[in-house]
């Protein structure tokens, strides 16, 4: 007897089709993270046709080593929560774009989305969900030696460090995180922190004092990054002194923060004080048709069921506006 895998909504297979230039598509959600994906799943179910434009599947849960708050799951790594999440997507016919970014956005009836590669796609409405990327530095040597000693997530390159004498860029819980995972392996670490103390919660401080291979320079700022292929040193100078130093170190972990991904909407969308969209308790933004959720919008509060749920919301309130606009 043969028997045969159950596809659709409740199979394995992977049933996702090329997203086409020539179809007016219900609903285009730029994104593949947490947001993007729930929405996309919500879309398809409510039958409304569908598209998906994204850079990656899985966004920041590819950098995050274990999850420990989404409901359904007491323990799972950000890698494969991020491949359930894909699975579950790929049981539908939805039309995906993977590997390219998002370009512009023209607004009218029909909204028109450009990608970097010159290609356009057309929907009634959008929904975006691009999330947030690591803050950068902005010093010379930066961007030249990233990937070459300079990396912005120590639950991802950390072990790459072991043995070695590794700089910290911040004080906050990021900063003093990675200084904790890279204490445990690296020759020695040294924070460096722009403010007189440090910022991150008591329990991250009294963790991080616990080790002897550490230092911290208060009230320094990093303002060059040294070397010719991988990093050599790095170049501090003291805000209150003026004075440059130069610190021995084949790698720096930058570990400021993150800056929402608005690149696509500025100056077509309101955004806030921070650079998020602007979005209503329905995720509408402030144009009729286009629609937010996740950590690129205004929505308080950063996490993976947080996306998860607005991304949901967004969906259907999306999913209303075909319905209703004629
Ligand atoms: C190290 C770390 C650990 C974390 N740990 C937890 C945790 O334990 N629990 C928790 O709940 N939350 C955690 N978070 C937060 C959580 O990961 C985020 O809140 C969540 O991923 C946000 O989902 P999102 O879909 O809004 O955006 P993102 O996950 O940022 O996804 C954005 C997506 O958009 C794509 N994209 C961006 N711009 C474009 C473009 N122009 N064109 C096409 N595609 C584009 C990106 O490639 C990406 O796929 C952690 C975050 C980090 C960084």
């Amino acid at each position: 007897m043969e028997f045969k895998l159950n596809i659709g909504p409740h199979g394995t297979d992977d049933r996702v089709v090329p997203l086409k230039e020539d179809v007016l598509y219900d609903v285009i959600i730029i994104g593949g993270g947490p947001a993007a994906l729930t929405a996309a799943v919500y879309c398809m179910r409510k039958g409304v046709s569908t598209g998906l434009v994204t850079m990656d599947f899985g966004g920041q849960l590819s950098d995050t080593s274990t999850v420990e708050n989404y409901m359904g799951y007491s323990y799972i790594t950000g890698v494969d929560l991020a491949s359930k999440f894909r699975e579950q997507v790929q049981q539908f016919e939805i039309a995906v774009v993977e590997g390219k970014k998002a370009d512009s956005i023209e607004d009218g009836r029909e909204k028109k989305l450009r990608l970097e590669d010159g290609s356009v796609f057309s929907a009634r409405t959008l929904i975006i969900t691009t999330g947030k990327s690591w803050r950068r530095l902005g010093v010379p040597g930066e961007a030249e030696l990233t990937g070459k000693g300079v990396a912005y997530c120590a639950i991802c390159d950390a072990p790459l460090f072991a043995g070695k004498r590794v700089v910290v860029v911040g004080g906050g819980n990021s900063g003093i995180e990675s200084a904790i995972d890279l204490a445990k392996i690296a020759e020695h670490v040294t924070i460096i922190q722009f403010l007189a103390e440090l910022t991150a919660d008591k329990i991250l401080v009294d963790a991080f004092s616990a080790f002897t291979n550490t230092t911290v320079m208060y009230e320094h700022e990093v303002v060059e990054i040294k070397g010719e292929l991988r990093v050599e040193s790095v170049m501090v100078k003291n805000r209150a002194t003026g004075a440059v130093s130069e610190l021995d170190a084949q790698g720096i972990f930058i570990e400021i923060g993150l800056i929402p991904n608005n690149a696509l909407v500025k100056g077509l969308l309101e955004l806030n004080e921070f650079g998020e969209i602007n979005v209503d308790c329905a995720c509408r933004t402030s144009l009729p048709g286009i629609f937010a959720a996740g950590d690129v919008s205004s929505v308080p509060f950063k996490q993976i069921i947080i996306a998860a749920g607005e991304g949901a919301k967004a969906a259907l309130s999306a999913c209303e506006y075909v319905l209703r606009e004629p």
